[in-house]
């Protein structure tokens, strides 16, 4: 059985058009479009947004995994309204960014059916009455809809890879995060335990405990392989230069990783 969708999911560039979209999405609650838009975005005091929204610093230190709470809020969106302004251009071309994260997860929508998406241009501080009545009639359309994300499969885990790692014990290191442009998004649950999300149609894995096995190569529900880069000579490439922070990190790492196989191996004894 199919469900139906229960709101329409913005994307947006928090920085710069937040308070338009705060003013936007009670506007439509209002006349009974139900809308939601990631309405915090915390990061550590001591890393940049870049670097936060890259995922470019220790794990452990994450306060929220911002685009896995947007997944699983697309899992049961019946559209998306996609606010541009000129920061929205800038975040959707560079590689890393938010709005350029979410492309991946507006073509799976579009693919479904483009009624889905509204791209709408920000000319002002707050929407337009005319802009609210005809989004509050989009709303009811794609609300009416069956929703996108209801395909699941069996068992995602079954194309877990077997990692190798450890002695006589499989190993995933949820310090790994992945990268900005691999399909999936790897969520920290706690201290060692993952879940990875589709960054395009939103499937998730189980919680790995000590994780056992790596992410497949490509999404074993829509086949997401990789994110494209839009205009490499163009974007922004994170990561080539490492800060203090992060080279203090990496070099934390191989003592971690042999405290955790420690572990693991006294734990199997
Ligand atoms: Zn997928």
């Amino acid at each position: 059985m199919q469900m139906q969708s229960s709101h329409v999911a913005f994307s947006y560039h928090f920085a710069t058009d937040f308070e338009f979209v705060r003013v936007l999405s009670s506007a439509l609650a209002a006349r009974g479009v139900p809308a939601w838009y990631l309405d915090k975005l915390i990061k550590p005091a001591d890393i940049t947004t870049e670097q936060y929204l890259g995922g470019l610093f220790d794990w452990r230190r994450e306060p929220q995994n911002w685009h896995a709470t947007y997944l699983d809020q697309l899992s049961r969106a019946g559209g998306i309204i996609v606010v541009l302004s000129e920061s929205a251009a800038e975040s959707r071309k560079q590689i890393g960014r938010g709005m350029w994260r979410e492309r991946a997860a507006i073509e799976f929508f579009l693919a479904d059916n483009p009624l889905r998406v509204r791209e709408i241009i920000r000319t002002s501080e707050t929407p337009s009455d005319a802009m609210v009545s005809e989004l509050a009639t989009w709303g009811r359309q794609v609300l009416s809809l069956p929703s996108v994300l209801r395909k699941d499969i069996d068992n995602p885990n079954a194309f877990n890879e077997p990692t190798g790692l450890g002695r006589g014990i499989p190993l995933q290191l949820p310090e790994g995060k992945s990268k900005a442009t691999e399909w999936y998004e790897l969520v920290r649950r706690d201290l060692y335990d993952v879940q990875w999300h589709c960054r395009r149609c939103g499937l998730q894995s189980d919680t790995y405990v000590m994780a056992q096995e790596n992410p497949p190569a490509e999404c074993p529900r829509c086949g997401f392989e990789s994110m494209p880069c839009p205009d490499e000579a163009e974007a922004v490439q994170l990561g080539e230069e490492l800060s203090d922070k992060e080279r203090e990190f990496l070099a934390k790492v191989p003592d971690f990783i042999a405290k955790l196989t420690a572990r693991l191996t006294k734990q199997n004894d």
